[in-house]
């Protein structure tokens, strides 16, 4: 088998793109809309949906590969009008290139064969072998309100990430668009957003308009050089159940940085600080005892990585997907450029420690 993982990357690529046109239509009917015959949440009937796409994408080119998702096929077997309201919405998800679906393998056959999809995500993770980490849905919160979501799908090779790609519907198509904070909430799919992100280890990291059919071509992407690190722009989680929102504006207020934190949901905010639109992203744990998934990051740490930043736990280690579903030997998340990384961690290490 080739090893320039070119193939898996095209297959990943238009995996999401296919996922992305069935989270949009759920967003649109479902969540701003009011059709929702199963009484489920638009949240569960999108992650189900996306899931199901995505795996029978990677099954089909890649039978032997095992895939860590979050979510399993129990609750669609219990309930009949779940199962049937996913399966409408994933025969319908179709990319609008021959080319590009036959690529994914086609349609799922049958409402069965869903089902079945959908619990081949049970991989426990590990060190050996092909897995791939997907996130359906990243971001549920911002999903629901209009804010960031991503699609999240990464292929780690014995526990280290080796193709990573992230759909994010409702950031800009432009790389350079800068970072507002109404980015976070009422940023939908409309003219102009929608972005594909994506790299290959030692390869650089990529941007591309998110489309219905073929691959648009990509752009090189690479962080900003941070001259100021008073003036840089650090990003957040919306939710301050994610991350320590007190502690990071700490650190930031310690790095001399000004402006207001940019919240937003998901791993938008690796994409965006990829891409230079942002530079800095905090996220520190607020319980002690959470470990942080591996599908919530496999692919943002790859891309922000390759665009030539540096990814560590808040101590220092790079994050590690070769021990499970959860990055047990990690806490926290700390993202930027690497010629200041070493900076921005010395704040880290001093607030946290003065915490205790
Ligand atoms: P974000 O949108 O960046 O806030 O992150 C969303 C992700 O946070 C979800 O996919 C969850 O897996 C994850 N999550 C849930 N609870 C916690 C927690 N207590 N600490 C950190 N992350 C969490
Ligand atoms: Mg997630």
């Amino acid at each position: 088998m080739s090893t320039d993982y070119s193939k898996e990357l095209n297959v990943a690529l238009l995996a999401v793109q296919r996922a992305a046109i069935l989270t949009k239509q759920v967003f649109h009917s479902h969540a701003k809309g009011t059709l929702n015959k199963s009484d489920a949440s638009p949240v569960t009937i999108g992650d189900f949906g996306a899931q199901a796409l995505i795996i029978a994408a990677i099954k089909a080119n890649f039978p032997d590969d095992e895939v860590v998702g979050e979510e399993e096929a129990k609750d669609l077997r219990e309930n009949a009008d779940l199962k049937k309201t996913v399966w409408d919405l994933v025969q319908a998800a179709k990319l609008d290139d021959d080319a590009a679906e036959k690529t994914l393998g086609g349609p799922i056959e049958s409402d069965d064969r869903m089902l079945d999809v959908l619990d081949m995500g049970a991989s426990q993770g590990g060190n050996k072998g092909r897995i791939w980490a997907l996130d359906p849905i990243d971001g549920t919160k911002g999903f629901l309100r209009g804010g960031q979501y991503a699609v999240c799908l990464a292929l780690m090779v014995d526990g280290d990430v080796k193709v990573g790609v992230l759909g994010c519907p409702n950031l800009p198509i432009d790389d350079s668009a800068p970072l507002t904070e109404d980015l976070g909430a009422n940023a939908t799919d409309a003219e102009g957003k929608g972005v594909l992100m994506s790299a290959i280890l030692g390869k650089g990291a990529d941007s591309r308009p998110l489309t219905r059919g073929a691959l648009k071509s990509a752009t090189p992407i690479s962080m900003k050089t941070v001259d100021q690190l008073s003036n840089a722009t650090f990003c957040e989680s919306v939710e301050a159940a994610h991350s320590a929102h007190g502690d990071q504006a700490q650190i930031a207020s310690k790095l001399g940085i000004t402006k207001p934190s940019v919240r937003m949901d998901s791993q938008a905010k690796y994409a965006s600080i990829a891409r230079g639109a942002g530079d800095i992203y905090l996220r520190l744990p607020v319980k002690k005892d959470y470990q942080e998934k591996i599908w919530d990051h496999a692919a943002g740490d790859l891309i922000v990585r390759e665009a030539g930043g540096e990814v560590t736990d808040a101590q220092g280690k790079r994050l590690d997907f070769s021990v499970g579903r959860t990055l047990k030997n990690n806490k926290g998340v700390v993202a930027a450029p690497k010629a200041i990384h070493a900076k921005v961690l010395e704040a880290v290490t001093s607030v946290l420690s003065a915490k205790q």
